[in-house]
């Protein structure tokens, strides 16, 4: 069952587990332990829109997909971090790319925080689960195949990206939903098993506090959110001894901060990776028609070195561009800024995106918001100008007559021998990789969760989404968040 929290003619509902948050995360767990035959109900502050509803338009899909309608940024307002909600979460709108941790990297944290989950037999599950493969090279845009060009050109690294996506008729609107139902994604592939199971999705709650006392998880207090102004319409109270929380690596230290729940080790909250990312865009003579066909299917991996903690790491893909977020980072007023757009079809963006290894932090910002803290160290702000740097460079090799950086005065470059002088500056940054936040380890006294997302200082708690990775991970995270869903889920159920 998918209810509507306002449609509900109960205010108390008991449950075995109750899951807050339905992305990677949350679905997968709700799935996995309805299956097991536990009561399970799980919280979703977002609606339930089927892909039917998914009209492709902006203005329409970002409200009902993206918090604060795409426009939530750090504290500071120096970062947009962009994050979903809605039954399924920020993989309603992601863009599908599937990539494993690096083996390094998991041997790190086992180094540094102890033994973690069967990595690998997870991702061959989870990979299955999903049907994760290649792109077909014949779905390669010209946008894509631009910087495939550029760095062939340079005899940079790169190659093609693997999605789980079915189906797909290259329509190019995946981050306002896809209208086709090919992304083989939570709300495709996980809520059905969980509703099938006997699990009950409650869409528009929102978790407000986890009650507990003597040690031990009681339930969750929650609010009942109107559809349109998703302001508060009424209380929900979810009795369980039981409660996973998979609110997002923002939603769940929030969540957990405002709850008063108990951590020695101090590390809720205070560990928050982004994967900053600065982007470039190239004017090219023909029209590039960025808009059309899959948004992201080649990846340049000249400057990722995630085997080597000392290498670079960078990871440049092209970043898609519909209108309305394309006039926000394009320079000038009124005429000029007209001007520019006119040359919206002839653009293609880069993105340069930094494993990032400085911490951020999330408070709660009373009931239902939460506020992010977030500032690149001298470091992570050098990678991020090498990373500019270099996404010119792929511009300029693939043939564009011009580089446009946005900053606080945009940049435009003529040429290739401009790029050293005219970067060297802090651009700006946009995040859609937050993670990190309650990281795992078997040691109560320097983490608050367990490897299998158990936690260490309340009974009957549990955490399973992205906040769980012991640092950044370098690549998108939603096939280790739907990995780690299956290990926490069947942990809880075995519980
Ligand atoms: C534009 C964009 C493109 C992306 N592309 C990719 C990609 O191609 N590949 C990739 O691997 N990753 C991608 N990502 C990131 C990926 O989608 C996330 O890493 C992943 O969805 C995280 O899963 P999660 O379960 O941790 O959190 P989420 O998917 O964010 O789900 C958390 C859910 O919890 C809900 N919630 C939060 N607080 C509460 C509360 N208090 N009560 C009830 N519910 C709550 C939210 O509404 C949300 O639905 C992209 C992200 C964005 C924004």
């Amino acid at each position: 069952m998918i209810v509507n929290a306002p449609d509900l003619s109960v205010s108390t509902i008991r449950a075995d587990l109750c899951v807050i948050g339905t992305g990677p995360g949350g679905a997968t767990v709700a799935a996995m332990a309805a299956e097991a035959g536990l009561k399970v109900v799980a919280l979703e502050a977002g609606a339930f829109v089927t892909p039917g509803e998914m009209n492709q338009r902006e203005a329409d899909m970002f409200p009902r997909l993206l918090w604060e309608s795409g426009g939530r940024t750090t504290f500071d307002k120096a970062i947009r971090i962009h994050q979903g909600h809605g039954v399924g979460g920020s993989a309603l709108h992601n863009l599908n790319l599937c990539k494993r941790v690096p083996a390094e990297i998991r041997a790190r944290w086992v180094a540094e925080r102890g033994e973690g989950p069967p990595w690998d037999s997870l991702y061959d599950e989870v990979e299955a689960l999903l049907e994760v493969k290649n792109v077909d090279p014949t779905m390669v845009n010209r946008h894509n195949q631009l910087l495939a060009d550029g760095a062939a050109k340079l005899g940079w690294r790169h190659g093609l990206l693997r999605h789980n996506r079915t189906g797909c008729v290259g329509a190019g609107y995946c981050e306002v939903g896809c209208a086709f139902d090919a992304k083989n994604n939570a709300l495709k592939k996980l809520i059905p098993r969980a509703v099938t199971a006997g699990g009950a999705i409650v869409a528009l709650a929102q978790a407000v506090r986890i009650d507990h006392a003597g040690g031990r998880v009681r339930g969750v207090d929650a609010v009942r959110l109107d559809p349109r102004t998703r302001q508060p319409v009424g209380t929900l109270r979810i009795e369980a001894s039981r409660v996973c929380v998979s609110a997002s690596a923002t939603g769940t230290p929030a969540l957990l901060l405002r709850s008063s729940v108990p951590d020695p080790s101090d590390s809720t909250g205070n560990t928050l990776r982004i994967h900053p990312a600065v982007v470039a865009a190239g004017d090219f003579a023909d029209p590039v028609y960025a808009w059309r066909g899959v948004p992201q299917s080649v990846e340049c991996t000249e400057h990722l070195h995630l085997e080597d903690e000392a290498g670079p790491r960078t990871w440049i893909v092209p970043a898609f561009a519909h209108p309305v977020g394309v006039a926000t980072l394009v320079p000038g007023f009124g005429a000029d800024h007209r001007a520019a757009m006119r040359r919206f079809p002839h653009l293609a963006a880069l993105t340069a995106m930094i494993h990032d290894r400085s911490c951020g932090s999330v408070r709660p910002l009373g009931d239902l918001g939460l506020r992010i803290h977030y500032t690149p160290d001298a470091e992570d702000a050098a990678e991020l100008r090498r990373g500019l740097a270099a996404a010119a460079r792929l511009l300029f090799a693939a043939g564009a007559t011009r580089v446009i950086v946005p900053a606080g005065q945009a940049i435009e470059l003529k040429n290739p021998a401009e790029i050293e002088a005219r970067l060297a500056i802090d651009a700006e940054l946009s995040a859609v990789h937050p993670m990190g936040s309650v990281p795992m380890g078997t040691d109560p006294k320097k983490a608050a969760v367990g490897p299998d997302g158990k936690h260490h200082h309340l009974d009957g708690l549990w955490v399973a989404d992205a906040s769980v990775f012991p640092t950044s991970i370098g690549v998108p995270p939603q096939l280790s968040v739907y990995a780690f869903g299956l290990h926490a889920g069947r942990a809880i159920a075995a519980s």
